[in-house]
């Protein structure tokens, strides 16, 4: 395994990168990110418990956890889209690319979105002892060490390593969170600090509600979701973290950024029989409230099992502490 181990870390450390002074930043040593980005994306799934096979699937949270790393590049604004790394990693030995039923894989296509990925791929298959190397601690951090140093600057390599911290730690968060849907006070991992601890809570509620909800806004019902994994909605509590510090999924909803800011301010809530509430200040001059005036006396958008529905004891709250 040993043998196995040195020929990933060789293959990590010699990626076919673009390596472009003008094109790319020195936080990167001026060599395209995508692939190095790709691949720790997988390894802190792999870390997490979210992916526990060989196949890869081009899905939200890995599109997610891919943007949290373009994103901690500043002044980055270059097209970033995943699909790129995923294509092209075809090329590295250890990737192979899983067509969809009755496509065949080609080499040189032009793949530059995720829709076209996703049109012709299924998603990708990694070599099955590159696989048990990324379940093991040891190597996989000696394998996640040979990106970060190899693709990054010394003084960028920090910011790095800490975002993969804190992508493993909100995953077994959000994971922990949708095991005890009610539990209060849940450990975060005590090692972190404060600051890290605020992105590990928030990230992971995030992924555990909106995927409860499957983006789907809880008052009005709409879900948009692009192609490249921006979603509509955004994790919203019922009872605000500051005053409930109470991230369990039945404090939370996903709602769209139009209902989340009325259920803040009040302008919308729930009733006892999860029917929505439009407050009669939506009305008031000079409003107009337009679609949200429909939706008084409709159901809510609940997740399939009840467990994971909102409590009734924070909407009470809502209603008599928000509600106008
Ligand atoms: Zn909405």
């Amino acid at each position: 395994m040993c043998g196995r181990l040195d020929n990933y870390l060789l293959s990590f450390s010699k990626l076919r990168v673009d390596r472009n002074r003008k094109s790319w930043p020195k936080h990167t040593n001026h060599c395209s990110p995508y692939k190095p980005f790709l691949l720790l994306s997988v390894i802190d799934h792999i870390s997490s418990g979210r992916i526990t096979t060989t196949f890869i699937e081009p899905s939200f949270e890995l599109l997610e956890t891919f943007g949290q790393y373009i994103s901690l590049l500043p002044d980055f604004n270059r097209p970033a889209s995943m699909s790129y790394p995923f294509y092209h990693l075809d090329t590295s030995g250890f990737w192979e690319l899983v067509p969809q039923p009755g496509q065949i894989h080609q080499k040189s296509l032009s793949i530059s979105s995720m829709k076209r990925l996703r049109e012709v791929y299924l998603g990708a298959r990694i070599s099955k002892d590159l696989f048990m190397l990324l379940q093991m601690a040891h190597s996989r951090e000696k394998l996640q060490t040979v990106l970060i140093d190899t693709y990054f600057s010394p003084q960028f390599q920090k910011t790095v390593h800490e975002q993969s911290l804190i992508n493993q730690a909100s995953d077994t968060y959000s994971f922990s969170l949708m095991e005890h849907p009610a539990t209060a006070d849940l450990p975060i991992p005590a090692e972190h600090f404060a600051r890290e601890r605020e992105q590990i809570r928030s990230q992971g509620f995030r992924r555990a509600v909106i995927n409860l909800y499957q983006h789907r806004c809880a008052l009005c019902g709409i879900k948009m979701l692009t192609p490249e994994g921006h979603t509509v909605v955004d994790a919203a509590h019922i009872k605000p973290w500051s005053e409930s510090k109470n991230d369990n999924p039945t404090n939370g909803m996903a709602l769209c950024k139009l209902c989340h800011w009325s259920f803040d301010n009040g302008l919308m809530s729930v009733d006892r029989q999860f029917k929505v509430l439009v407050s009669v200040a939506t009305k008031k001059d000079p409003n107009l409230p337009g679609h949200i005036l429909t939706l008084s006396e409709r159901h809510m958008f609940r997740p399939s099992q009840s467990r994971y529905w909102p409590s009734q004891d924070n909407f009470e709250w809502h209603r008599w502490e928000r509600f106008r």
